[in-house]
């Protein structure tokens, strides 16, 4: 069941401290087919309805080297959620887990995280399937599928060390 911003049974909110976003900027927006939660997808699908990204000057030119990949994380702040629970019952039946425990869009700080296949980019703007957020929902941030990127800076120290 999506939440709009109810508190269902069993469920526990807290006075969560006032946000200062840690500074974050909105880096462009997200164009997408759905305008109400009741109607987004749960999680993308990589084949899902195409969505377009636009990015906003002046981080076009960070866009270089995008195109290599396939696939996409995108990072976006689910502007509409509320943040104060700490326990959630997703199924709104008096169950509830703890919020780290599920990717609810509610929580402390509502960053959502897909990854998307990418169709095309031209200019500032992107293509891609696979989200799951509302029409105009701001970007954070864009980076290759980790699974597909390979660090270009050379190795540090730390990459080679396993539990001793
Ligand atoms: N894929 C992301 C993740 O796992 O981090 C987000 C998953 S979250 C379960 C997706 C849901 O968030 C959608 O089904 C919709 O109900 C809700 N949602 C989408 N856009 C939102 C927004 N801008 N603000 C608040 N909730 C949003």
């Amino acid at each position: 069941m999506v939440r709009l911003n109810e508190i269902r049974a069993g469920e526990v909110a807290v006075a969560a401290p006032v946000a200062d976003d840690a500074g974050l900027v909105y880096i462009g927006r997200i164009h997408t087919p759905w305008t109400d939660r009741l109607a987004c997808p749960r999680q993308g699908r990589l084949d899902g309805p195409s969505c377009r990204i636009e990015l906003f000057e002046p981080w076009v030119a960070a866009l270089d080297g995008l195109a290599a990949f396939a696939r996409i994380e995108v990072l976006y702040w689910l502007d509409a959620s509320r943040r104060d629970l700490v326990r959630q019952s997703p199924a709104n039946d008096g169950t509830t887990r703890g919020t780290f425990a599920l990717r609810s869009p509610v929580r402390p700080n509502p960053i959502g995280t897909s990854i998307a296949t990418l169709v095309a980019i031209e200019g500032n703007i992107l293509t891609v399937r696979g989200l799951d957020c509302l029409d105009g929902t701001p970007l954070l941030d864009l980076k290759p599928d980790r699974t597909l990127f390979t660090p270009i800076a050379p190795p540090q120290p730390g990459d080679f060390e396993t539990e001793s």
